[in-house]
């Protein structure tokens, strides 16, 4: 996953680099910087020492020393003054400027503090807010995974409007019990599909059919999963058997089959989960860049959805392509059944993800803190 927020203790994290949220002397000091002194051990004060300290919005690089990670990339934060003293500029250099000695060190992954959001003072959520917004910026023209680790969950702060609207949502639908159940069903669209209008309804209405080759691997093999999947993603995210039965159907209709008949009929609907991403970013007209990007997906996990049709994806990585793709709930739900998944009114994360998508606010980044704020998997791979 190109962005993703997670709890703990940046110390301990395996990635290419950690970036410090340090002092202009880089002497050490408290919060963050004092655990990675610990963490690293006493060369990384001494080659600390040769760094002559880092103006603030600035940064400087050293080895990590005992800590996993093999770079620590020191940066200093604005001291919170009221706002008006340059900070945000102040707080997005430091960001970026880390982003771009990582890149230079060609760090494939890098791993944040919250800067300035500790003894600096930097509010909270404002902090949060420049630490995203920089982030993404840099990961639109760059690859790169990047972590940003918020060590003491109680103090995430997130959009206050926005939770308060998410969480009265959320009781409606999730808490009231409405139970498990069709999503659809429980909200009772007026039509599934025939409702689709125009050039929408197009997105799943054509087929592009498996080569037999495709077809014989995919029932001789291991159908594959996300590779890049998290660890955290949920064993109800598991893909159940559905899509094997589909993919047996799609073979019914190879050469060798009646031509015409049912099953050819059934072939048709049963496009691949990777067949219908690929048509549908046509269809959008959309790079595909653009699309993964957009999804918070890897560049090389997409390479891997496009060359194999028969790709499994994770429930978060489907939805994390309706986002890119900017689909109704609708025909997000038809999505989710190409590989074999549902929305259901009893997990929160799809009641978070519906928020969303029926606000037409398909910011995978907004999402994202959002889902990690009601303590959810996020979305992408
Ligand atoms: P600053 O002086 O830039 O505000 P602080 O170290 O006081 O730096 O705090 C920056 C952020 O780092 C805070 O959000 C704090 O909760 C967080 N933090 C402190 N220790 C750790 C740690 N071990 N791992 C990750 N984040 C940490």
């Amino acid at each position: 996953m190109p962005f993703r927020i997670v709890s703990g203790d940046i110390t301990k994290l395996h990635v290419d680099a950690i970036v410090n949220a340090a002092n202009t002397s880089l002497l050490g000091g408290g919060g963050v910087d004092g655990a990675i002194h610990r963490a690293a051990g006493p060369r990384l004060l001494e080659e600390c020492r040769g760094l002559h300290g880092c103006r603030t919005g600035e940064a400087k690089v050293t080895l990590g020393y005992d800590l996993p990670a093999k770079y620590v990339i020191h940066t200093v934060g604005p001291i919170w003054q009221g706002g008006r003293h340059g900070e945000e500029e102040l707080l997005r250099s430091a960001y970026r400027n880390s982003l771009l000695l990582a890149f230079e060190k060609h760090c494939e992954s890098v791993a944040f503090p919250m800067i300035s959001a500790g003894v600096y003072g930097y509010p909270k959520e404002q902090a949060l807010e420049v630490a995203v917004s920089t982030i993404r910026a840099f990961l639109e023209e760059n690859e790169m995974d990047v972590i940003l680790v918020i060590f003491d969950r109680e103090s995430f702060r997130f959009d206050v409007r926005l939770y308060s609207e998410l969480s009265g949502y959320i009781r409606n639908i999730y808490d009231d019990g409405k139970g498990p159940g069709n999503f659809l069903g429980d909200v009772a669209r007026s039509v599934a599909f025939g409702g689709v209008s125009g050039s929408r309804r197009s997105l799943f209405s054509r087929s592009r059919k498996p080569k037999s080759s495709e077809c014989a691997r995919a029932v001789s093999e291991e159908p594959v999963e996300d590779a890049e999947m998290d660890e955290a993603v949920s064993l109800d995210d598991a893909p159940p058997m559905m899509n094997i039965k589909a993919e047996a159907m799609s073979c019914a209709s190879m050469p060798g089959s009646t031509p015409g008949g049912l099953a050819e009929a059934l072939a048709n609907l049963d496009e691949s989960f990777s067949q219908a991403l690929l048509r549908m970013i046509d269809a959008r007209g959309m790079k595909d860049s653009e699309c993964y990007k957009k999804a918070n997906i890897d560049r090389k996990l997409f390479s891997k959805i496009r060359s194999d049709v028969f790709y499994r994806p994770s429930k978060q990585t489907v939805l994390a392509f309706a986002v890119a793709l900017e689909l109704d709930l609708s025909e997000t739900e038809e999505f989710l059944k190409k590989a074999g998944f549902a929305l259901s009114h009893s997990n929160k994360a799809d009641v978070i993800v519906e928020y969303f998508i029926e606000n037409k606010n398909y910011d995978i980044y907004r999402i994202n803190e959002a889902l990690f704020a009601f303590d959810q998997n996020l979305l992408g791979a």
